[in-house]
């Protein structure tokens, strides 16, 4: 296990002491500061075999050390407050030979916002710190309450008031402190910035502290072991906050610094966003380095509703470096492949999942990507966290039922 060496601005390249609790760079003279990357000496596990040193982890470690946890030669030397996250399924498609889904539904609580969340919240209890806040489109909610509460910390929790029924009951029933907000998630993040200091919060907003980029990168990790440590052609990725994306990438530069895998091939990076809500898509398409705030922004895919990420230009540049894309898709396409890939492949996939599998069928049809190339779709949370959501667009209702008489 490896001690953090410091953190490293994302922006101005200031290093920075983990020693206490951080959010982002205090060093950076530009607005908004940079988020922080948080940064180890590998120099012992270099030219290592990720099997033997991933080997000797589930060998000797029990029970705390499974899921993500299997990479914790590159993670914080911290007791984890685990719930069991990561490890997720790599279900092959049925239909498309070169396609493989990462099922991060399968995560405690139903989403890839456990990793991140797992690692947050170790931290802060590393640290001590008692009161955590969080603004949140609905599954980082869920998420935090879960794991403050397996930690025995309080959760402050911001969130927009029409999220899925399910992120507010499981948030509630988790015993957090809940309050609902007639707005955006940027709302919610104004209000916790507006409080925290009076209140005594730790913010753990998405890229305002450092930790959760490093859960989110056992997603890289995963992919790679799970594809023969080998890259594949592109990572699909529904993208609101975008930490996936930022710590898949974090992920990639490490492996080829341990040389567990080889470099020079990394996959492009396809960022998928609702037509609804789709400020990455408009930066890229415009060549600029940062997002404008997306005006009146609707979804029925509740994750993609972040009007402009705090982590934009970190994003636009992976993309970029990637040859990879931004493209958005429609909640009427969503639906239509939320229900395909139901029917066709038995996966209920998330809104924000589906997003990616309809983005996959348009680079297909226009000739962007080939059915050969070997991609991975994240399906960054279960479909029936979204019940109340999906039963909306597709006009269901419980039928009445007909009693019949007895006689
Ligand atoms: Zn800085």
């Amino acid at each position: 296990m490896p001690p953090i060496a410091y953190l490293e601005c994302s922006r101005c390249q200031a290093r920075i002491s983990s020693q206490s609790p951080q959010t982002v760079c205090s060093q950076c003279t530009d607005q908004p500061a940079g988020s922080l990357y948080v940064r180890y000496d590998l120099s012992h596990l270099e030219g290592t075999s990720p099997k033997d040193v991933i080997g000797e982890v589930l060998a000797r470690g029990g029970s705390n050390w499974t899921g993500m946890w299997r990479y914790r030669a590159v993670l914080p030397d911290v007791r984890p407050v685990t719930l069991g996250e990561g490890w997720t399924p790599m279900l092959h498609s049925k239909r498309h030979p070169a396609v493989f889904v990462k099922e991060e539904g399968a995560n405690p609580t139903g989403t890839f916002k456990a990793r991140g969340l797992a690692l947050a919240v170790t931290m802060a209890r590393h640290y001590g710190l008692q009161r955590l806040a969080i603004p949140s489109a609905g599954n980082a909610a869920g998420a935090l309450a879960a794991y403050a509460a397996a930690a025995g910390i309080e959760a402050h929790i911001f969130m927009p008031r029409d999220v899925p029924i399910a992120n507010y009951l499981e948030a509630v029933a988790y015993g957090a402190k809940v309050t609902l907000v007639n707005g955006l998630i940027s709302d919610c993040a104004r209000i916790v910035a507006e409080r925290k200091q009076e209140e005594h919060w730790f913010d753990v907003s998405t890229l305002k502290e450092p930790f959760r980029i490093e859960g989110k990168k056992t997603m890289g990790y995963e992919l790679v072991e799970q594809l023969g440590w080998e890259y594949p052609d592109a990572v699909f990725y529904p993208t609101g906050g975008g930490v996936g994306l930022i710590g898949m990438w974090k992920a990639f530069e490490e492996l080829e610094e341990l040389g567990w895998v080889k470099p020079g091939k990394r996959p492009r990076m396809i960022a998928v966003q609702s037509s609804g809500c789709a400020p990455v898509v408009r930066a890229f398409e415009a060549g600029a380095n940062a997002c404008q705030m997306w005006q009146n922004a609707s979804t029925f895919a509740a994750g993609l509703r972040v009007p402009k990420p705090y982590g934009d230009s970190m994003m636009l540049d992976i993309l970029r470096t990637s040859k990879g894309i931004a493209l958005s898709v429609s909640d009427e396409e969503i639906l239509a492949s939320i229900l395909d890939w139901a029917r066709n492949e038995g996966i209920l996939l998330s809104p924000e999942g589906a997003s990616v599998t309809a983005a996959y069928d348009k680079l297909l049809a226009s000739r962007d990507l080939t059915p050969s190339e070997r991609v991975v779709l994240f399906n960054t949370g279960a479909g029936l966290k979204y019940a109340d959501v999906i039963a909306e667009a597709m006009h269901l209702q419980r039928p009445v039922l007909e009693l019949q008489s007895a006689d």
